[in-house]
Order: structure tokens, then C-alpha cells, then sequence
């Protein structure tokens, strides 16, 4: 793809919109960046684009300057439906994500996971097996990384191992990932994707350009995402934590097993006793990271040692602190119904949860078994509050915290030693915090003050 003197317009200023417009100013395009948010809120960015030569639209996007373009990189926190995209999209001018310009330039092989849930748990585990497999790698996409900064220092003979959101995949067209893995397809981002087969569509354009050279990496557990496996070229490999798979990676006997094709026989990589991460959902990310890297080469030994030595990723059902005999869980990147679920679901009972915060149109009432089986008392935060409140009514005593201090504070009087206090608000931050990061921050330091410890390394 050649960029030299090609006007690019790059739509919205994040992370990856950055890297992207400092990218094809480097490669000789003429560039323009243009975000809705204002010039002082850009402020920080600014200075180093204007050194470069880019040109920098703040304040809102003007139609003239999104037609006088060659070609368009769109950052995944901009809508597709943005008007002035909508407009210039009729005239034909094209519009790539910021993955698509990526991989049109990354050398070697890519390993590219996608998912409702689990896919920077996935990712990470997925780069660090093919460290400990001695193959060159880097990770990155929607996590650490933009994929773009990842393309200067990329090896023919080495993988680039991505997390890719729904919002990436939707502005693909020729990313082809030698090995792609789905981890499973729940509803989420409704707000943005509009329905769930929109979601769920997005999602499988991580296999729309394979052809039967490439490897598909499905969950055999997931209803929505099992069933992508009609619609693909791909050589399909599956994992599952409940059957055995004839090729891909399942538990059989309390072991984790490999099989690379039906008449293969199977080869042992671990105990599921030794995965280190909590909860039935990350044996299925294992199974999901065992049978990838497998396929691009890694030794069962490298595996299994790199599994054994892998911790939960911050926020991710990260274990705070004991205070007064009750464990302290931080998932606060459980932003959807499934993800809490499935950090319920990783303990027995005798769990204080916390739920709320900004409503993504979620449904709710699909916890209330499992609230009713384990849950002691729901303290709810934020602007969803009233939502949770009417889809689980019953299911567990409610309290109407408000706040993530008086959450805390409320569930801490509360537990018995023994319990567990969790949050895992099935919600996103944006009401009460700037991210999930700083909502899960945030909770490790008030389980921390209680303890009265002052500082938090994470
Ligand atoms: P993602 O990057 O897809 O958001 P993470 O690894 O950051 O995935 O995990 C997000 C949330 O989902 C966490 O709360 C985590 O506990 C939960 N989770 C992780 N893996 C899975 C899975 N395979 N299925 C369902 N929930 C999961």
C-alpha cells in the first residue's frame, strides 16, 4: 500500500489514532486528524502532531475536510454511523480501523483473538506461551499497544499476537490472521452494534478473508460462537471445557489435552490444578491459549511451564486483600451480564456483590439463578441501579449503595469471615469513573484503607 503524498484523514485522536497518524506522516502521507472533542482537551497531543506537519481538526469533524481524502483510518471509539462517515462512505472514498492499515503492513504471522470476554486474559497468556516457546513476539491491538506500533519492529519469522475488539473488526477488510480464535460471543456493546447478529457479524470478520490454510480457533462450549463454523473456510480447531474435541485442545480426566488432528493421539500439556487463574471461565481461556499456540509451534513443555507462572491480569477477578477474614475480588473489567456471571460463578456462595454503573442495555435477569444460588446481598452504584434493581429483584437482598465507597463500606459490615465481597458490576464505568481501570483502583484502595494500608502496587 503505497501512502506517499496520499491525503489521510485519521478520525479520532485515541491511543491507536495517535500512532496511526504519526505512522503515515512517517511513511510520507499528508495527514489530518480530526476528533469532536475540543482543542484544549486534545491539548496534550497536539504539540508533538503539529511538529510533524499533521494537521489537527478539533472541536467536530467538517465534511470538507473528511471529502478532500484518499483514504480514511477510523479509530475504533468512533462510530461507523458518524454522519460525516456515513456521507463521504456514499461517495466511495475508502475507510479503514486502524488494524486493517496495521496488518496491510506487518511482517511474519499473526495471531488474532477475539471475544466477548477474555481476550486480554487470552492475549496476554497467548504472548507470554510463545516467549516461553523461544518464537519472537509481540503483543498487542486492544490492549498495551496499539497494532500499528508493533509494525516497525515486526520479523518475517516472528508472530504479532492481537486482541481485537468487535469496534477493530468492524473496519477490516483484507486482515487475515493465520490463526484467529473466537472466545466465545455473548451480548455486549449493544448500545453501539445496535442488535446482536450486528455483534456478532462483526466478530467473524476475524475469518472472512481465511482460506483453508488458515486455522480457526472456536469454542465448542458457545452456542453463538460454535456455530460461526459454517460460515468459515478456515481449517477449523476447537476447544472445549465440557466434551472431548477430536482436533483442538479440551479437558479429559482433569488434564488439559491436545490433539492436532482425529487420528493424532492426544498430547498431555498440564493439570487443570495447576492453571493458577480463578473460576471455570479461565480454564477456557486456557484451552483457548493451549490450542493456539500449539498450532503456531510451541512445545507442550513451554506451554505448561507458561501457564503454571501466568497471574490474573489486573482487574480481571484479581484478588485484593483478606480484611477480617473476608477475601476482597476486584473484576472491575466485568463490564457485561456474562463476565459478572462467570465471576459469580467462580465461588461456592457467601459472596457480597457489587453491581452497577452505566448501563450498557443490558439484561439482567439473566443472573438471577445464580444471584439466588450464591449471592448473600447486591449493593448496587451508579446510573443503572434502578435497571438492576427491577430485573433482580428477590433474587438476593438489595442495597442501594449509590456509591462504590458506601458498596465498600455497607458489604464490609456486613460479610462474615469466610465470604467473599466481589465487584463485578456488569456494567461500564463512564457514570462515576474515567475507565474500569480507575473504578477497580478505586476499590483496591478502599479494601486496602480498611486494612490500613496506604499504598497499592498492581
Ligand atoms: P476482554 O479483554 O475480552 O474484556 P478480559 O480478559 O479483560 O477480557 O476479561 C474481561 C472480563 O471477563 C473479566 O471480568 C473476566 O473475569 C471475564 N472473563 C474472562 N474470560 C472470560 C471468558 N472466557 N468468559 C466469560 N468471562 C470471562
Amino acid at each position: 500500500m503505497e501512502l506517499k503524498g496520499k491525503k489521510v484523514l485519521v478520525v479520532g485522536l485515541g491511543k491507536s489514532g495517535l500512532a496511526a497518524a504519526l505512522f503515515l506522516r512517517r511513511r510520507g502521507a499528508q495527514v489530518t486528524v480530526s476528533d469532536v472533542r475540543s482543542a484544549e482537551a486534545l491539548a496534550q497531543d497536539i504539540p508533538a502532531l503539529l511538529d510533524e506537519g499533521i494537521m489537527v481538526e478539533a472541536g467536530g469533524h467538517g465534511l470538507l475536510t473528511f471529502r478532500r481524502q484518499d483514504l480514511i483510518v477510523v479509530s475504533p471509539g468512533v462510530p461507523i454511523d458518524t454522519p460525516e462517515l456515513v456521507q463521504v462512505r456514499n461517495f466511495g472514498l475508502p475507510i479503514i480501523g486502524e488494524v486493517e492499515l496495521a496488518a496491510r503492513f506487518l511482517k511474519g504471522k499473526v495471531l488474532a483473538i477475539t471475544g466477548s470476554n477474555g481476550k486480554t486474559t487470552t492475549t496476554s497468556l497467548c504472548g507470554e506461551i510463545l516467549a516461553a516457546g523461544k518464537l519472537p513476539v509481540a503483543v498487542g491491538g486492544n490492549i498495551g499497544l496499539p497494532v500499528i506500533a508493533l509494525v516497525d519492529d515486526s520479523r518475517e519469522d516472528g508472530w504479532s499476537v492481537l486482541e481485537v475488539s468487535s469496534f477493530q473488526l468492524e473496519t477490516t477488510y483484507q486482515f487475515r490472521p493465520e490463526i484467529a480464535v473466537i472466545l466465545n460471543i455473548t451480548p455486549d456493546h449493544l448500545d453501539r452494534h445496535g442488535t446482536f447478529e450486528n455483534y456478532a457479524a462483526a466478530k467473524e470478520k476475524i475469518f472472512a478473508n481465511h482460506t483453508a490454510e488458515d486455522v480457526l480457533v472456536l469454542n465448542a462450549d458457545d452456542d453463538v460462537a460454535s456455530k460461526v463454523a459454517v460460515r468459515a473456510k478456515s481449517k477449523i480447531y476447537w476447544f472445549s471445557r465440557k466434551r472431548i474435541v477430536r482436533q483442538g485442545a479440551c479437558v479429559h480426566d482433569g488434564a488439559i489435552i491436545f490433539r492436532a488432528s482425529e487420528q493424532a493421539s492426544p498430547e498431555f500439556i498440564l493439570k487443570v490444578e495447576e492453571i493458577p487463574l480463578k473460576g471455570s471461565h479461565n480454564i477456557e481461556n486456557v484451552l483457548a491459549a493451549v490450542c493456539a499456540a500449539r498450532l503456531a509451534g510451541v512445545e507442550a513443555e513451554a506451554i505448561r511451564s507458561a501457564v503454571m507462572a501466568f497471574h490474573a491480569v489486573a482487574h480481571r477477578l484479581e484478588f485484593v486483600a483478606n480484611v477480617n477474614g473476608v477475601d476482597y475480588y476486584n473484576d472491575s473489567k466485568a463490564t457485561n451480564v456474562d463476565a459478572a456471571m462467570k465471576a459469580i460463578d467462580a465461588f461456592p456462595g457467601g459472596i457480597h456483590l457489587i453491581l452497577g454503573g452505566k448501563d450498557k442495555g443490558s439484561d439482567y435477569r439473566l443472573m438471577r439463578p445464580l444471584i439466588q444460588e450464591r449471592v448473600k446481598a447486591v449493593y448496587t452504584i451508579g446510573s443503572a441501579a434502578e435497571k438492576i434493581f427491577t430485573h433482580v429483584e428477590g433474587a438476593a437482598p438489595i442495597v442501594d449503595a449509590g456509591t462504590l465507597d458506601a458498596a465498600v463500606t455497607k458489604a464490609a459490615e456486613a460479610a462474615q469471615p469466610g465470604e467473599i465481597i466481589l465487584l463485578a458490576p456488569a456494567c461500564s464505568s463512564f457514570d462515576q469513573f474515567q475507565n474500569y481501570e480507575h473504578r477497580g483502583q478505586v476499590f483496591k484502595d478502599l479494601v486496602l484503607a480498611r486494612r490500613g494500608v496506604r499504598e497499592w502496587q498492581s
